[in-house]
C-alpha cells in the first residue's frame, strides 16, 4: 500500500511528458492481416528499430521524436517475407549476389529464407552488415549448405550416402549455427533422408526441402519434418495407386500419372494428416508458370533486366536450354503440372496446412527477380483461390511461423520488429496493390523504393 502514491506519480509522468522516440509515422492506415482489417488514421512510433506504440493519428502530439515522416493516408503493413529464395553460384558470384540485396527492399521485402547454396560464409558476414546497418537488405534466413546424396544436384551440399553420415551432416550444419534445415532430393535414400529428419529433430532444428519420391510424406511428417518446398513431393500421397505408378515410371516420370490419378478425398485425407503436425508447402507456383513459358515468352524486354549483374543473367541459360532442348513436350508438360499444383493449394489451405509464399528467385532460376517475384507468387496464391488477406499471411504471418518468431513479427504492434512497408493502395481489396509499396523500413532506415529501383538501375 505505501508503494501505491510513488506509482501514481511515474503514471502522471508519463501521461503529460511526451514520449521520446526515433520515428513517429503519422497518417497512415494500419493493415491488419490476421484479421483482414484495416485501421485508420493510425501513427506509429519506432525506436531502436522497434515499434514502440501505435495510436491514433490525434495523440502524434504525446510524442517526442527524432524523425517525423507523414505517411500522408498511405496503408502501412509488416514487411513481406519472400520463404524461397536463393544465394548461390560459388566465389565467383559473391559479389554479384550481395548486389541483389537491396532489390528486395526496393519490392518491399524485409525478410527472406534461403534456399541453401555453396556461399555460406558471405551470407553469414551479410547477415552481420545488414543487422548493424552497414548493408541494405533483408533480414535472411539461412540453411547454410543443402543436403544432399552420393550425387548432389547442386555445388557445396553435404553428402549424406547412409544412415550413419546424417549425424556427420547435421553436426556440421549446427557447427556453422544453421538457422534450419533444407535436404535436397538429388538421390538421397528414404533411409537417410529419415536419418537427416530425425538428427534436425534432436537438435530442435526445423527441416524443410525436396523429399525423395520414393520416401513417404507422412512418415517423414511424424518424424519430424517441418515442410516440403514445391508440391511434386505431396503427389505420391494425393494419387491412388501410387506404388504402382512409381514401379512403373522410376523418378519424375511418375510426376504426370501420378497427377492424372489424383483422388480428391484420398488428398484431403493426407492433407488433414500433414496440417495435424504443423506442417508447412511452399508451393511456388509462379517460378512454375515462369518456367512453363520459357519457350514461349520473349524476356529480353523485361524492365527488370537492369536491375540484375549480367553474371546472373548468364546463369539463367542453363533452364533456358533445358527449355528449348525439351521443346513443345517441355512446354506443354509444365503447364500441365502448373494446372495441378495451382488446384492443389486451396484444399490444403483448407485443410489447415501453412501455406508459405515464396518464389524461388536467384541465380540459376531464369527471369524470376529477387523482390519483385514475390508479388507475382501473391498473385498466383490468389488465383489459386485464396483470398487477399490468406495470402498475404502465406509471407507475412507464417513466414515468422516456421521460425516460432510470431511474437516479433506479423503485425504492427508495440513491442514488435519495425520492418514496415508503406503502399498507396490497400492490398486487402486486390492482392496487386502489393506493388504500391512506396515506402520500406528496416533497420531504422527508411528507404523510398523509386529512389532504391533508381540506383539499382544506375549501376548495372
Ligand atoms: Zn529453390
Amino acid at each position: 500500500m505505501k508503494k501505491l502514491p510513488l506509482l501514481f506519480l511515474v503514471l502522471a509522468l508519463s501521461c503529460s511528458t511526451p514520449n521520446q522516440v526515433d520515428l513517429l509515422i503519422t497518417n497512415v492506415h494500419i493493415i491488419d492481416v490476421e484479421n483482414g482489417e484495416v485501421s485508420k488514421n493510425q501513427m506509429i512510433a519506432i525506436s531502436d528499430n522497434r515499434i514502440i506504440a501505435v495510436d491514433e493519428a490525434s495523440n502524434s502530439a504525446n510524442y517526442m521524436y527524432k524523425e517525423i515522416m507523414d505517411g500522408d493516408g498511405t496503408f502501412a503493413m509488416p514487411g513481406l517475407w519472400d520463404n524461397h529464395v536463393h544465394f548461390r553460384g560459388g566465389e565467383n558470384l559473391i559479389e554479384q549476389n550481395k548486389a541483389m540485396l537491396p532489390m528486395f527492399l526496393a519490392f518491399g521485402v524485409t525478410t527472406v529464407r534461403d534456399g541453401g547454396g555453396d556461399i555460406t560464409p558471405a551470407i553469414r558476414d551479410w547477415q552481420t552488415e545488414i543487422e548493424n546497418g552497414e548493408l541494405a537488405g533483408p533480414t535472411i534466413f539461412t540453411p547454410g549448405p543443402k543436403i544432399d546424396g552420393s550425387n548432389p544436384a547442386w555445388d557445396g551440399s553435404i553428402k549424406v550416402l547412409a544412415v550413419e553420415d546424417a549425424l556427420t551432416a547435421l553436426e556440421s550444419l549446427e557447427g556453422i549455427f544453421a538457422d534450419f534445415v533444407k535436404i535436397y532430393d538429388g538421390n538421397l535414400s528414404p533411409d537417410a533422408y529419415y536419418a537427416v529428419i530425425t538428427e534436425a529433430e534432436a537438435r530442435g532444428l526445423k527441416v524443410t526441402g525436396h523429399m525423395p519420391l520414393s520416401a513417404d510424406l507422412i512418415t517423414a511428417a511424424n518424424l519430424g519434418l517441418d515442410g516440403i518446398e514445391h508440391l511434386y513431393y505431396a503427389l505420391t500421397e494425393t494419387a491412388l495407386n501410387a506404388d504402382e505408378i512409381q514401379q512403373e515410371n522410376p523418378g519424375y516420370a511418375a510426376i504426370t500419372p501420378l497427377m492424372d490419378n489424383y483422388n480428391a478425398e484420398l488428398a484431403n485425407q493426407t492433407y488433414a494428416q500433414l496440417a495435424e503436425s504443423q506442417f508447412y508447402v511452399t508451393p511456388t507456383l509462379h517460378i512454375g508458370r515462369t518456367l512453363a513459358e520459357l519457350n514461349i515468352t520473349d524476356h529480353s524486354n523485361d524492365s527488370l533486366l537492369a536491375y540484375m549483374s549480367p553474371e546472373i543473367v548468364d546463369t539463367y541459360q542453363r533452364r533456358i536450354r533445358s527449355a528449348a532442348r525439351g521443346g513443345e513436350i517441355y512446354t506443354n508438360q509444365r503447364q500441365r503440372w502448373g494446372e495441378a499444383f495451382r488446384a492443389m493449394v486451396k484444399p490444403m489451405h483448407d485443410a489447415g496446412i501453412h501455406i508459405l509464399a515464396g518464389s524461388d528467385c536467384g541465380p540459376f532460376n531464369s527471369y524470376v527477380y529477387p523482390g519483385a517475384s514475390i508479388h507475382e507468387e501473391l498473385e498466383e496464391l490468389v488465383n489459386a483461390g485464396l483470398s487477399p488477406p490468406e495470402a498475404l499471411s502465406t509471407s507475412i504471418i507464417n513466414g515468422p511461423r516456421f521460425f516460432d518468431l510470431e511474437d516479433k513479427y506479423g503485425s504492427l504492434e508495440a513491442g514488435k520488429v519495425a520492418d514496415i512497408i508503406l503502399l498507396k493502395e490497400n492490398p486487402l481489396e486486390n492482392i496487386s496493390h502489393t506493388k504500391s509499396v512506396i515506402i520500406t523500413i528496416k533497420n531504422g532506415t527508411y528507404y523510398s523504393t523509386k529512389n532504391l529501383r533508381q540506383q539499382l538501375n544506375s549501376k548495372n
